[in-house]
C-alpha cells in the first residue's frame, strides 16, 4: 500500500459532549460503580488458586481453559482473542440454572426470547474484526494492537461486549430490549470495564455520535444491511454481521471499507436471533 496515502483517522476522539449526550439511544457506562470483582487467581505465595464458580463446585478457570483449547482446535489462533476468551468468565453472564453449561460451545437462553452466542462463533467474529484492513496496515503491531472504537449491535447479556472491551479501545454496545440492557449493566458492573458503554436503542440506526467506527459487529441477523452501518464504518474499517444470504439461510457477512468502496465477502452459515427494528 502506498505510503503517501493519508492514514485513517480512527480511533477518532469522541468529544465529551458527544459521549454523554443521548439522542435516540441512552448511554450508560458499564462501570459506574466501584470494583468488586476478585482477581481470576489469588496468589498465595507461589501457588495460584483458581477461583471457583460459587456454589457449583465448578472450577471455572480450568473449564474455561479447556474451552479455549477447543477453540484453538477449531482454528482460532489470534492471541488477543485467546486471551480475552480465557479472561472473561462466561458463567457470570448466565442464570444459575445454566452455569454448568457455561463453557460448552453452545448458545444458551438469556431471557426475553434471546440467547448468548456460542463461544466458537463469538471468537471467530472477533478474529475477523482483528483482520480489518486498518489492522493489516500496521504489520509491526499485528497480533498485539487493539482495534479502535467498535459498535456492537445486540448487547444481550453483555458477554461479547466484555470480550470486545479486551480487544478494542472503546466499545459502544446497543440493545433494543430494556430488560436485557439492564441485565447487561448488572453483569458488567463488577468487571469494571471503563471502555465498554451500553446504549439502549435501535441498533439498526447505529450510533452516529460515536462514528466513524473501526469495526461494527452485529449479534443479530437481518435480511439486509442497514445503510447506517455502512455510513458509520470508518475507512479501512470492517463490519461483521450475520445476514440472510441464500433464501432463509443466514451466513456471516464481512464488509471492508476500502478506498475503492465497500468489499463484501460471504462466509460460513450461522444461526443468530433476528435483527428487529425499534425498542421493545
Ligand atoms: N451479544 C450477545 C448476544 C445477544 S443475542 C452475547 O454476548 O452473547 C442478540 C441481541 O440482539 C438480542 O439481545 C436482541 O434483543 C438484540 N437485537 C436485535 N435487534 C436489535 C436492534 N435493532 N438493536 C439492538 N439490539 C438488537
Amino acid at each position: 500500500m502506498s505510503t503517501s496515502r493519508p492514514r485513517p483517522s480512527f480511533p477518532a476522539k469522541l468529544g465529551k459532549t458527544a459521549a454523554t449526550a443521548a439522542t435516540s439511544a441512552s448511554i450508560v457506562s458499564a462501570t459506574s460503580s466501584k470494583k468488586i470483582l476478585k482477581p481470576a487467581a489469588t496468589r498465595l505465595g507461589k501457588t495460584e488458586v483458581p477461583v471457583r464458580a460459587e456454589g457449583l463446585g465448578l472450577d471455572s478457570q480450568v473449564v474455561r481453559h479447556k474451552m479455549v483449547l477447543k477453540l484453538q482446535e477449531q482454528g482460532i489462533t489470534d492471541p488477543r482473542v485467546i486471551l480475552a476468551m480465557g479472561r472473561i468468565e462466561r458463567h457470570r453472564f448466565l442464570d444459575s440454572a445454566l452455569v454448568n453449561q457455561a463453557y460448552e460451545d453452545t448458545s444458551l437462553p438469556i431471557g426475553y426470547g434471546q440467547t448468548i452466542s456460542k463461544p466458537g462463533v463469538v471468537s471467530r467474529m472477533m478474529e475477523l474484526l482483528l483482520q480489518a484492513p486498518s489492522m493489516l496496515k500496521k504489520p509491526s503491531t499485528q497480533g498485539q494492537a487493539k482495534l479502535g472504537r467498535i459498535l456492537e449491535i445486540g448487547t444481550g447479556c453483555g458477554y461479547q461486549a466484555a470480550l470486545l472491551g479486551q480487544i478494542a479501545s472503546e466499545v459502544y454496545s446497543m440493545e433494543r430490549v430494556r430488560g436485557l440492557h439492564d441485565k447487561a449493566r448488572e453483569n458488567l458492573r463488577p468487571l469494571s470495564l471503563p471502555n465498554v458503554h451500553l446504549l439502549l436503542g435501535d441498533g439498526m440506526v447505529g450510533y452516529p455520535k460515536g462514528a466513524p467506527y473501526a469495526a461494527i459487529i452485529s449479534a443479530a441477523g437481518g435480511d439486509a444491511l442497514p445503510q447506517a452501518w455502512l455510513d458509520q464504518l470508518a475507512l479501512y474499517g470492517r463490519l461483521v454481521a450475520p445476514m440472510v444470504a441464500h433464501g432463509t439461510q443466514q451466513a456471516l457477512l464481512v464488509v471492508d471499507h476500502t478506498p475503492q468502496g465497500f468489499v463484501h465477502t460471504v462466509l460460513e452459515a450461522v444461526h443468530f436471533v433476528p435483527l428487529k427494528s425499534g425498542l421493545a
